[in-house]
């Protein structure tokens, strides 16, 4: 048995949230593989390490002097290692940083001693094996990863009997220069650990127990989910549930690796399985999770061309890709169809996608609603109940919340349903009731 446990920077904010990682690990010596965010927020210290180097960085670009912003970073790490009672050379590592800000190193480099330090002290705290990422993660020119060579890197490792602490976030070029990945990819790290030796499990630790069935800013105290699929969690993923980086799911699902989301602080808790297939899966509640973001915008256009003639939809498409829009979802009628799309960064193109289709096109009729919301509701026990895009659709109704679009995946897996956004926590919150807390109670 091995496990990739890979912790964030919550849980390793300070000296407390390093002892309770610790004792997670004394727990369960499978636990091999060890991935550590770089110290972030806590109560008495709001700065995370990794924006304070971004910061030192952007100083230095604008001639300010950045020495406060490493004193900073140095202070927070004093901090740690005083109260773990370590012995640990702090300012051999700061002179390092102040170096690669003097000498205009690369910002990646810079950026990746957050994983670096918090590491090291790490595994100058628990006698553990440090493992720089640099050595072991290797990525392509193109930032992608070379798993093949990563796995023949970290095989004289695995031989050490002890717990090796490897840095997340970052990795090596081929030509050995240091590369970071995108903000949160020490769970994309783990993600390849897990993949190259096989693991058993990849424990991702963080400062939540799970994921839950629908945000706790809008339901309070909502109910954990036990187990989802990776299809699930894509889809609410995609629908704003932040819980992994999005990248960090391919490496272990190519391998059937589960991924279990657990609480630093509450360590006894199981918190949620993710999970490729489950086998005789007869018991799943008809939902999974309910999630959903603002900001949309939906686009119609009324022409009978679009069941008549062949192509027509591609040509509205087309339009959609001229203005590098991405659709979130595409409905047709029979003479009609709409596309929505997030409005974050299409602002600017909205009437001029709708002037192309009525003028370029030849639909008779577009128009725009703006301050869509989307309410995705995510189930794989969805797939073999009947109704329940009607109840759903029914729940809505009865809470006279107006259902603007529709739509269902193919898979069958989840209903988005578009509303007013002032809708939309009425919204969440009727389903969350209708299919949850009633639910249980029966
Ligand atoms: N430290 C990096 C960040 O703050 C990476 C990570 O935590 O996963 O984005």
């Amino acid at each position: 048995m091995i496990k990739v446990a890979k912790f964030g920077g919550s849980s390793v904010a300070n000296a407390r949230q390093f002892q309770k990682v610790e004792a997670i690990l004394k727990e369960d010596p499978t636990r091999k593989i060890v991935v550590l965010s770089a110290c972030g927020k806590s109560e008495e210290n709001p700065h995370k390490v990794t924006d304070l180097l971004y910061l030192c960085e952007a100083n230095q670009r604008y001639g300010m002097d950045a020495e406060p912003i490493v004193k900073l970073i140095g202070e927070k790490h004093a901090e740690i290692i005083k109260e773990l009672n370590i012995d640990f050379d702090l300012e051999k590592e700061m002179d390092e940083i102040r170096q690669i800000i003097k000498q205009k190193k690369s910002l990646d480099y810079l950026v990746s001693r957050g994983e670096y330090l918090s590491c090291k002290i790490m595994a100058a705290y628990l006698n553990a094996q440090f493992v720089d990422a640099k050595d072991v993660i290797c990525m392509n020119y193109d930032g992608s990863f070379d798993l093949n060579k990563t796995k023949e890197k970290l095989q004289p490792y695995l031989e050490i009997q002890n717990t090796l602490i490897v840095p997340g976030f970052y990795g090596s070029l081929p030509n050995g220069n240091i590369r970071i990945m995108s903000r949160g990819g020490s769970d994309i790290t783990g993600a390849i650990l897990a993949n190259v030796v096989d693991a058993d499990v990849y424990e991702n630790w963080t400062d939540v127990s799970g994921i839950y069935v629908a945000d706790p800013r809008m339901i309070p105290h909502p109910k954990r989910i036990d187990v989802i699929t990776y299809q699930e969690l894509r889809e609410m993923s995609y629908m704003g549930a932040n819980v992994l980086h999005e990248d960090a799911i391919f490496p272990v699902i190519s391998k059937d690796i589960p991924i279990q989301i657990r609480n630093t602080n509450k360590k006894d808790n199981p918190g949620t399985l993710i999970v490729n297939k489950i086998e005789n899966d007869t018991s799943a509640a008809p939902i999974t999770g309910i999630t959903g973001k603002k900001g949309f915008v939906a686009i119609s256009a009324s022409t009978r061309h679009t069941s008549s003639e062949v192509g027509f939809l591609k040509k509205a498409l087309e339009i959609m890709e001229h203005y590098r829009i991405s659709l979130t979802s595409v409905v047709t009628g029979v003479d009609s169809f709409s596309f929505v799309f997030s409005k974050e960064d299409h602002e600017g193109d909205i009437y001029s996608v709708l002037s192309d289709l009525k003028e370029n096109l030849g639909c008779d009729d577009v128009s725009v609603l703006e301050d869509v919301a989307l309410i995705c509701i995510v189930g794989r026990g969805m797939k073999s109940r009947l109704g329940m895009s009607g109840s759903v659709f029914g729940e809505l109704g009865k809470n006279k919340i107006n259902i603007r679009t529709i739509s269902q995946g193919p898979e069958e897996i989840s209903i988005i349903v578009g509303v007013a956004e002032e809708d939309f926590e009425k919204a969440i919150e009727a389903i969350y009731h209708k299919f949850i807390t009633a639910e249980e109670g029966k």
